[in-house]
């Protein structure tokens, strides 16, 4: 194992996920309340203390819920980009650094890939993981797949990536007019067929996995979505299809 991922849990009311290499663990997003970070990490076998830093990829609430809370208590770094900490209550962190998302960094042994994409938010980002020779690549809110993203994604051995909604059951359904639109827009989420289109286009035999995130409660269903990522992985791959979800953690998924 020289990568493992997990989700804490996924979808439009809370985000945080893990990411560890053989001496490094990084939280990504803390969008659930401390007590629920605290309970699932604890069920993971991770204790809060053990994290070596929190990257926060935007300042949407459901990826900062609980993040003040989490920092001030563990007194843990937390990184953004500096429009992500203009836009959010930075000013209650203990410690923040800000980092450039066009530049790599290193946290531990993890070499962390930080790269744009198009959200309604300051400064928004998105992250591939390298150690150990792996690339673990985590897209999520992004309203579509621009080429830096493709070209960052490439060649990766594991994926976490939005499968947000469904189109037709979005427009069918009862969320308000401007709601559907700012969903849907290209500074929203990522519906199912443009997630299945990244993986189409990316798709190399060193995929091990993918895991879907954000699932829409109101707009997807886990089946749906499990259907079309598994024919996006294609029948002669060996990649498995995972998906997070909003209640629980996800098992531990390891990139070997
Ligand atoms: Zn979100
Ligand atoms: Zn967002």
């Amino acid at each position: 194992m020289t990568l493992r991922f997990a989700a804490l849990g996924s979808g439009s009311r809370g985000n945080a996920l893990l990411v560890e290499s053989a001496h490094t663990l990084v939280l990504v997003d803390c969008g659930l309340t401390l007590k629920a970070i605290e309970a699932r990490l604890g069920s993971l076998g991770r204790d809060p203390r053990d994290i070596d830093a929190v990257l926060i990829t935007h300042e949407h609430t459901d990826h900062v819920r609980g993040v003040s809370a989490f920092a001030r208590r563990y007194r843990t770094t937390v990184r953004m980009t500096a429009g992500t900490a203009a836009g959010s209550a930075s000013r209650t962190l203990p410690k923040l650094e800000t980092f450039n998302c066009h530049r790599p960094f290193e946290i531990g042994d993890i070499s962390v890939e930080p790269f744009p994409v198009p959200h309604d938010a300051r400064e928004p980002c998105q992250f591939v993981f390298k150690a150990g020779g792996r690339r673990l690549g985590i897209l999520s809110d992004t309203g579509h797949i621009t080429a830096h993203i493709k070209a960052h994604l490439a060649g990766c051995d594991a994926m976490a990536l939005e499968f947000n909604h469904d189109a037709e059951a979005l427009w069918a359904g009862d969320y308000p007019e401007h709601l559907k639109q700012r969903i849907a827009s290209q500074v929203g989420h990522l519906n199912n067929v443009q997630a299945a289109e990244l993986i189409s286009d990316v798709v190399d035999k060193r995929l091990q996995w993918v895991v879907a995130l954000h699932l829409s409660e109101a707009n997807n269903s886990p089946g749906r979505v499990r259907e079309i990522l598994q024919d996006a992985l294609g029948n002669d791959h060996s990649a498995e299809a995972h998906l997070a979800v909003q209640h629980e953690p996800s098992d531990w998924l390891d990139v070997v």
